[in-house]
């Protein structure tokens, strides 16, 4: 690959402040604090291709504002990054230690320990003021890389919005909205403070704003780009109008490319050849002249080179080093570099797939490996492991693994949790729970060799939303005809027949699937709902084993399926048991608390006694400020009001259930029972005569339909 630097003019880089020429890495020993300290600027642009920059050769004219930052920059045009998605990425950047080390392998599964010290607190400790301005969920101070910031903005689109539930906030904002927050954070800061800034426009769904949206209609990604670009130049002309250009460090950096299609991989996380793993970086240091810099370089070595320039002694263990050298046109002798996309590994139970790349050399490790010289062959079309290279390099990664794991990482682990599940299944990652994990694999367990039939079962989903049911089915069939080890052709398949109403059939697919993959976890999952749905209460309760996947012991959704299919086969105190451990495991679970609650009213109406309809109430209550667009928990809560003779609450609740959600048909005969004991009668009819007028009444036996013909009678004749 070609990659064209424009040559900036001098005039370009001529009245940059010299802050830095004090600085203890220099050769003049004057002391650092003489000079303020410069400002840190660290923009992370999401998923964004090196090749989509002017600066790297592009020719899509989509990055104006970057290209003339890497003008007056230093342009790294070989850097990598060591994982594939966006947490241990930004894990690797703020903490400048290799997977390995910090033990963050995906976005779901792990969290960034305390005792690791981040950027941000080094720099807080070294008198900066620091602030955060996230874009992506994947980053939320929950996952731990808050750790520093005194501010942390990672607040999305507000969740109040009618009939959308709490827990399914924006995974995402705009790096308009993203930048207009940190803008105001900037206002009136005293020197020096370090801003991070994450624009995750780029990243899938690719949804730019106008006019980006209707100029780039056939590639949406560009227009995210050119977008996030747009915004990447009102964050540079305000440093400008500060009067800061001269003594703000600002560091531009992708944490992830993306493969829109290369190699089988439509978007990132799964493999890693360059086009996720090659990304743009950009590094002014105020007083540097620009230069292109063609060094392999990681970003574990964005800290240190941070430290460096600043004149701050970096912490111990630090594994990556100072670039600074190199951007001042010195060399640096390449060092090698480890990579990792271990998420198919966490989530699907698929071959772990590592590599390194040293000088040329790219070695990708996993059952089924790869070899490519990244000299004559950048888009690693010519698989050179044939050539006998495979041992040497495979000891030698064995040993760099080793040497940068940190005995500690494996304390990142921690069980994953419903709602950060659901929401990365919202921006599209595979976000699974897998069994047992392997640790022999075969080759076509490798990464490179599943992806293509994942995709495929991707397709065939997508094929079934579209109407093409038929040739949806056929396509899952062709998979698994093929291979016997793709857990979503199995899942999807499923989620077909469960469409088309066949839940046996959904039911022996799963079972198919279990049989060929007995550590997958979520097949054993969604086997057992699916029974569920099916009404095979008693076939749930035979299969479900809580010993047979640790993944049980917090998996708050299998709880509450078991709990539920207990209720239903008449074991009401069992149910009660699952439901609260249900509970126990995840205390935010809205529905949850509105199955117990149910299942309490059902035995209120059963025995009449009234704490149990005081003890649905109270779980009723919960699930409606839990999730306040939850109407169905509206309903149960006015009727258990209404059992009570509680019939103004009653009416409170129902109202609010039907303004939520107009398809609960029930809530008007309940209404209308509530207003009948008020005695407003007018109202009464009212609703009982649009409840007349449902589908639900037109299900009810005789008895049923005689009872509100009978409340009926008083009313006035209809119009
Ligand atoms: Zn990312």
């Amino acid at each position: 690959m070609i990659v064209r630097i424009r040559v900036p003019s001098v005039g370009a880089f001529i009245g940059l402040a010299l802050v830095l020429s004090a600085s203890p890495a220099a050769a003049d020993p004057a002391p650092a604090a003489a000079a303020p300290r410069p400002n840190v600027l660290i923009v992370t642009l999401d998923t964004l291709r090196a090749d989509r920059l002017g600066a790297y050769g592009s020719k899509r004219g989509l990055t104006p504002h970057l290209d003339g930052f890497a003008a007056r920059s230093a342009v790294f045009t070989r850097a990598f990054a060591q994982a594939t998605t966006t947490l241990p990425s930004h894990a690797d950047i703020l903490l400048g230690l290799a997977p390995p080390a910090h033990g963050v392998h995906d976005n779901l599964h792990f969290v960034v320990r305390p005792e690791f010290v981040t950027l941000a607190e080094h720099l807080a400790g070294h008198g900066y003021a620091t602030g955060a301005f996230i874009g992506g969920f994947p980053l939320v101070s929950y996952f731990g890389l808050d750790q520093g910031f005194s501010t942390y903005d990672d607040a999305f689109a507000p969740a109040a919005s009618p009939g959308r539930p709490a827990d399914v906030q924006s995974g995402e904002r705009r790096a308009g909205e993203v930048w207009s927050s940190a803008k105001e954070w900037l206002a009136g800061r005293a020197s020096p403070w370090f801003l991070w800034i994450h624009f995750y426009d780029a990243h899938e769904p690719y949804d730019p704003p106008e006019p980006y949206k209707t100029r780039f209609r056939a590639v949406p990604y560009d227009g995210e780009v050119a977008y996030a670009d747009a915004v990447f130049g009102e964050v540079l002309r305000e440093i400008a109008d500060r009067g800061l250009e001269g003594s703000t460090l600002v560091v531009c950096v992708a944490d992830h490319g993306e493969s829109l299609g290369e190699h089988d991989e439509t978007s990132h996380g799964f493999v890693a050849y360059n086009p996720a793993l090659w990304v743009p970086c950009l590094i002014h240091v105020p007083g540097l002249a620009p230069r292109v810099v063609a060094r392999n370089v990681s970003h574990l070595d964005l800290y240190p080179t941070i430290c460096d320039a600043l004149g701050l002694e970096p912490p111990a263990r630090l594994q990556g080093r100072s670039l600074l050298p190199l951007l001042r046109g010195r060399d640096l002798p390449d060092r090698p570099i480890y990579f990792e996309s271990l998420a198919p590994y966490y989530n699907m139970g698929w071959a772990p797939l590592r590599g390194l790349i040293d000088g040329s050399t790219k070695f990708i490790d996993s059952p089924r490996p790869e070899v490519y010289d990244l000299g004559r062959d950048f888009g690693e079309t010519d698989d050179r492991s044939g050539d006998g290279a495979v041992p040497a390099l495979r000891a030698k990664l064995a040993k760099m693994d080793r040497a940068l794991a940190f005995p500690e990482s494996a304390g990142a682990e921690r069980a994953a949790d419903r709602a950060a599940i659901e929401k990365l299944k919202s921006l599209g990652y595979v976000a699974g729970r897998p069994g047992p994990r392997r640790t022999e694999f075969r080759p076509e367990d490798a990464v490179a060799a599943l992806l293509p039939f994942h995709n495929r079962a991707a397709e065939a989903l997508a094929l079934h939303k579209a109407g093409k049911t038929p040739e949806a089915i056929a396509l899952l069939r062709e998979v698994l005809s093929a291979r016997k080890n793709v857990g979503a052709a199995y899942l999807n398949l499923a989620a077909i027949f469960r469409d088309q109403g066949r839940l046996p059939a959904a039911v022996a697919v799963l079972q198919t699937g279990l049989e060929a993959m007995p550590e997958n976890y979520d097949l054993y999952f969604q086997r057992l709902n699916d029974l569920f749905e099916a009404g095979e209460f008693e076939a749930v309760l035979r299969d479900f084993d809580p010993q047979a996947f640790p993944q049980t012991g917090f998996d708050p959704v299998i709880w509450n399926c078991v709990g539920l299919a207990q209720w239903k086969a008449g074991r009401t105190d069992e149910a009660l048991a699952s439901l609260a451990r249900a509970l126990e495991i995840d205390g935010a679970f809205a529905l949850t608390y509105h199955n117990r609650g149910t299942v309490r009213l059902g035995l209120f109406q059963r025995t009449r006694q009234p704490d149990e309809r005081s003890l649905a109430v109270a779980d009723f209550r919960r699930a409606v400020a839990l999730d306040p667009g939850y109407g169905a928990a509206y309903f149960s809560l006015g009727v258990a009001y209404l059992q009570g003779n509680e019939p103004g609450p009653a009416v409170d609740n129902l109202d609010r259930a039907l303004a939520l959600d107009p398809a609960l048909d029930e809530a008007h005969f309940f209404l209308g029972s509530a207003h009948l004991r008020m005695g407003h009668r007018a109202l009464a009819c009212e609703h009982l005569t649009k409840y007349r007028a449902t589908r639900t009444y037109e299900r009810l036996p005789p008895a049923a339909k005689k009872a509100v013909e009978d409340l009926l009678a008083g009313c006035p004749p209809r119009k």
